[in-house]
């Protein structure tokens, strides 16, 4: 058995967090280095590292949560809006290797950007290539 990854202890109740809902099958809490007062991480309560390993029930599940908790959250801190996301993957910024979705506050003015912003410099790609590319996403089942 490998370690508990640290959402898991939150989850058991093994380490202190600010718990903001919970379900048979999904959690969410304060993170604990917010980007933004109410920067909340939406995750299921099973450690799965990436995106593609949650079984379609508890990926619902999540987004549900997600589309449940996004208003109160914008509410509790009188945000303007919400960027959501997920790193999914080492690459991506994934620090914590079980699925978690970033619920941050947006506030006019926040000197933050879209979400646009996150990757390096955009490729210059050619109409074959975007072809390319969609042709094998589209046959990759
Ligand atoms: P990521 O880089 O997408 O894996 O994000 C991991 C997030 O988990 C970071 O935003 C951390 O601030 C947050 N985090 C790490 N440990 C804790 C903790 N004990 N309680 C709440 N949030 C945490």
């Amino acid at each position: 058995m490998s370690e508990p990854t640290i959402f898991e202890r939150i989850v058991a109740g093994d380490i202190p967090a600010r718990i903001v809902y919970e379900t048979d099958t999904v959690a969410a809490f304060l993170d604990a280095n917010p980007l933004a007062p109410g920067h909340t991480l939406v995750v299921p309560k099973t450690p799965y590292e990436r995106l593609d390993e949650m079984p379609a029930d508890v990926a619902a599940d999540v987004w549900a949560a997600v589309q449940e908790l996004t208003p109160r959250i914008e509410a509790a801190v009188d945000a303007d809006a919400t960027t959501i996301g997920v790193n999914n993957g080492e690459a991506a910024g994934q620090e914590v290797p079980h699925v978690h979705v970033h619920v941050v506050p947006r506030f006019a003015g926040d000197g933050g950007g879209p979400i646009h912003a996150v990757a390096g410099s955009r490729p210059d790609l050619s109409e074959g290539e975007l072809d390319d590319i969609a042709d094998a996403i589209g046959s990759s089942e």
